[in-house]
């Protein structure tokens, strides 16, 4: 089965890893619909520019996916989808015990919750078209903590735990849900982290970079958006029919530790 004329939205793609997935699918021939919060020319002509290169329909949706509300509309503005990737995701270091709220409420709402609505919203289309794929990126910090990362972790172990429940939900038709664990990957949102770890530490940035940031990722490599790309592309294929439930790590060997 080709995944040519499928069509796919992917929340928070204007940037990194959302952004890579959109460009693989697009590459199968999957419509895409682009989404961010901002609404600037530049998330426009991001849509433009994968529809001219890849010759597929690529639309640009603004929603905010720390509402609720918003994520279901998404997902109706682009008239359900055969692919859903929940992929938005923002970040903050702190300990618990000085951990600002309003980033907590922000990280869960836009890193967990976003997924339980658009996927509430995308499963009734998917059934209709009686095919679905859905890919939640979470996280190697899914599956294992690191400290000063609470919201994160609670975040994207729930991600993993609401993929589970999604494909048992689905199981008996030709819908599964998994999620990708990623390492550390080269995008916007790690570049964000490196000077304040330099900073921390009283590193240049390349040593906080192999120590600090790699530090736990044994290949002492970034994984790269097209890797994550390609995971999500399987995910969709034939191959991957029987896989749901589960989650698969690009991530250098860190949760081999
Ligand atoms: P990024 O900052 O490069 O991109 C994040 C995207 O989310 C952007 O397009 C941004 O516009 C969008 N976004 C943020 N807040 C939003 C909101 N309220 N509504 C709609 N869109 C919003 O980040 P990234 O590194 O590409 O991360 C993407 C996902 O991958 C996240 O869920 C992140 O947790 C996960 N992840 C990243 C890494 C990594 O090393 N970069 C590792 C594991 C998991």
């Amino acid at each position: 089965m080709t995944l040519k004329g499928k069509t796919a939205i992917i929340t928070g793609s204007t940037s990194g890893i959302g952004l890579g997935i959109a460009k693989e699918l697009a590459r199968q021939g999957v419509d895409v619909v682009i989404n961010s919060f901002s609404n600037t020319a530049e998330d426009h002509g991001i849509a433009k520019e994968i529809a001219d290169n890849f010759g597929v329909t690529a639309t640009y949706i603004q929603a905010d996916m720390s509402k609720g509300d918003q994520c279901r509309a998404l997902i109706e503005q682009a008239g359900g989808c055969d692919i859903l990737v929940n992929n938005a995701g923002i970040q903050h270091v702190a300990p618990i015990d000085e951990f600002p709220v309003e980033k907590w409420d922000a990280i869960i709402a836009i890193n967990m919750n976003s997924a339980f609505h658009t996927t509430a919203a995308a499963l009734p289309h998917m059934r209709k078209r009686r095919w679905g794929r859905v890919v939640n990126i979470a996280s190697a910090h899914g599956l294992t903590a690191s400290p000063f990362k609470s919201a994160y972790v609670t975040a994207k172990h729930g991600v993993v735990g609401m993929t589970k429940v999604v494909a048992l939900e689905t199981a008996k038709e030709d819908i599964t849900a998994n999620a990708i664990c990623p390492g550390y990957v080269h995008t916007p949102l790690v570049d964000a982290q490196i000077p304040d770890t330099a900073k921390k530490y009283g590193m240049t940035e390349e040593e906080a970079i192999e120590k600090v940031i790699l530090e736990r990722q044994p290949s002492k490599a970034f994984a790269t958006v097209e890797q994550i790309g390609g995971t999500t592309v399987f995910l969709c294929s034939d191959a991957a029919a029987q896989i749901t439930g589960t989650t698969i790590s690009v991530d250098g060997g860190w949760t081999a530790l």
